[in-house]
């Protein structure tokens, strides 16, 4: 039998041109933290076998075949393989750099679908608002139940997953919103595409929380989604679009900081100065925006979070997103914001910092592997006997919800902001948001 992989060329299949995908030694001691290799128990679903592959392709050995695109896109980009890598390889910019040489794979219809979300949706905050207007219509007038009877099993399960939608989005402001008390800071805070739409309360929290602390506070207008999404899907035209927005709405606002709450987001703005290596008029800015993003757990534990007064009783577990725990090393912070919050119980998690399976959109694209690590990770919450899960991420928040209706144990789920406005007493101040 031929082997599925193997190239009739020696030309190199595809063109990459980053040094990390020379460094990794093959000692394989970041199998055991891959989410896909725990499951499957299969070398060419684990980071070494993925960068294997990669490098064949670049070296002409193998062909870009769907059978290789099904091993790169089963990946999570969790980034736990790099947490656990000795030698410092960078997978995520490996990953990232060959589903771009590969383009979007699946159905004509998911591709189609993928390109329509990637360049005509998330760069446009409008039409974002739009759609979650059509979504809350569809939600709130019953159209949904109907739909749903219809559906396939398949698509039935899909549609529960929907968010419901709230009545309103967070709104960015033309005014600085002005720090409680001393100034001791001036930042910027990212609103993200769906956060806006489907958590205004954790962005507005955010924002409290931040004058609490005594920070100047501006939401740029002109800001647009990171390109987060785009980037991991190996899509980077409109990427470097919304990259370049994003520096111009924040460079020139005099700022200490850019703040963000949404784990993958931060990551990504992270690596503005690496996706904009080679673009003469920006590499230079997006180097120095990327130094300024901090994730606002990060942005407090340097500031010195001002001591929270108010009392929190509740017994929490603390899931720590990929992005923030692999992507940014952004490990202690929440945790020990969450530890000063008076009355507060903290129960520490076995595997916390293990992907849930939401990976942006790969809950969708891959709903037997997502579903797989979903109930592993609601078995872990379930041992720590928590009321509540804490995790500061837009998708995890979302994907812990459905696990906790879906298999239990019947946990709240709340963003770090949630229970820090209550601690602060900001919820009850209607003037600071
Ligand atoms: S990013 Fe996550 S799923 Fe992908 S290879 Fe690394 S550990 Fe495995
Ligand atoms: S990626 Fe790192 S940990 Fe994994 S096999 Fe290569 S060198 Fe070893």
């Amino acid at each position: 039998m031929s082997d599925p992989y193997t190239s009739t060329t020696s030309q190199p299949i595809i063109k990459l041109d980053i040094p990390e995908l020379y460094q990794c030694v093959h000692c394989g001691l970041c199998l055991n933290a891959c989410p896909t290799y725990r499951v499957l128990h299969i070398e060419s679903e684990s980071p070494r076998g993925r960068i294997h592959l990669v490098r064949a392709a670049a070296e002409g050995r193998v062909e870009l075949n769907e059978r290789f695109a099904s091993h790169l896109n089963l990946c999570l980009m969790c980034r736990a393989c790099e947490s656990a890598c000795p030698s410092g390889v960078h997978y995520g910019r490996i990953a990232e750099a060959a589903r771009e040489q590969l383009g979007p794979s699946g159905s004509l219809l998911a591709r189609a679908a993928a390109n329509f979300a990637f360049t005509s949706l998330l760069p446009h905050p409008a039409r974002l608002r739009t759609l979650a207007r059509l979504l809350r219509f569809y939600q709130r007038s019953g159209l949904d139940r109907v739909v749903r009877k219809l559906l396939p099993a398949r698509l039935r399960e899909m549609n529960s997953m929907l968010p419901s939608v709230p009545s309103r989005f967070f709104k960015s402001s033309t005014e600085v919103l002005p720090a409680i008390g001393k100034t001791r800071a001036r930042v910027g805070v990212l609103s993200g595409c769906v956060m806006t739409v489907l958590f205004p309360e954790v962005n507005d929290a955010t924002v409290r929380v931040l004058r609490q602390n005594g920070c100047d506070v501006v939401v740029p207008q002109s800001q647009v989604c990171c390109g987060a999404l785009n980037v991991h899907n190996g899509e980077t035209t409109a990427a470097k679009r919304m990259a370049r927005q994003n520096i111009d709405a924040f460079l020139g606002a005099n700022l200490d900081a850019v703040i963000v709450n949404a784990a993958g987001c931060g990551a990504a703005m992270k690596e503005y100065g690496h996706l904009l290596r080679d673009d003469p008029a920006y590499a230079e800015r997006a180097q120095i925006f990327s130094r300024s993003v901090k994730d606002i757990s990060e942005f407090l534990a340097e500031l010195g979070a001002v001591t929270p007064p108010h009392r929190v009783e509740l017994t929490v577990t603390y899931q720590d997103p990929c992005h923030l725990a692999h992507g940014q090393k952004v490990r202690a912070q929440p945790r020990e914001l969450l530890k000063a919050i008076p009355g507060l119980k903290f129960t520490e998690m076995n595997g916390s910092d293990r992907c849930c399976g939401s990976a942006g959109i790969y809950n969708l694209t891959h709903p037997e592997m997502s579903q797989e690590l979903l109930r592993e990770k609601m078995e872990s919450i379930a041992q720590t006997g928590a009321q509540a899960v804490i995790a500061p991420n837009p998708g995890c928040m979302l994907q812990l919800r459905y696990g906790a209706k879906r298999y239990g144990p019947p946990v709240k789920v709340f963003h770090l902001m949630d229970l820090l406005e209550q601690a602060y007493g900001a919820d009850k101040d209607s003037s600071s948001g």
